[in-house]
């Protein structure tokens, strides 16, 4: 009973902060979500390639919010930011590999990526979601910043 108040408090808090953000959204994308991640947590490096450059964050108290409702994500990406559930995964070469080409595909079209994205979720889930295969698929692919310390 509680988990299940737990979760509909949190997906109440998501609605609004989307509903919140949409308009903002709309107007300029990668600024709205750039300003909106780069509020939670703390800044660990910047990956690159092909001349986009990329924000990494370490900011477990968003997945402690985020994991309520995604309990197997550890990592999100939208604008230039990557939030990461804690420093494992902020640089772990493959998940920064994926995350990497979730940021292309966000600069690619920046106004469709949350649509996009939210509208396969729940037709397909995390398996088959066209861009989660698509960002599976480049994890063997390296990135021009890969001088980080391998896991
Ligand atoms: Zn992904």
């Amino acid at each position: 009973m509680t988990r299940i108040a737990i979760k509909a408090g949190v997906a109440l808090l998501a609605l609004v902060l989307a509903l919140l953000l949409a308009i903002p959204y709309l107007i300029a994308p990668t600024w709205t979500c750039d300003r909106f991640l780069r509020c939670w947590g703390r800044r660990a490096h910047d990956i690159h390639h092909d001349g986009l450059r990329v924000q990494v964050r370490v900011a477990p108290r968003f997945f402690w919010l985020f994991n309520v409702l995604f309990p197997t994500s550890r990592a999100l990406t939208m604008g230039r930011t990557v939030l990461t559930r804690d420093a494992e995964v902020a640089w772990r070469v493959r998940t920064l590999r994926h995350e990497m080409r979730h940021a292309f595909q966000f600069r690619a079209a920046p106004r469709k990526y949350v649509p996009r994205y939210t509208w396969h979720y729940p037709r397909t889930g995390w398996r088959r979601h066209p861009m989660e295969v698509e960002a599976r698929a480049a994890e063997d692919w390296p990135i021009d910043s890969e001088r980080v310390p391998q896991t």
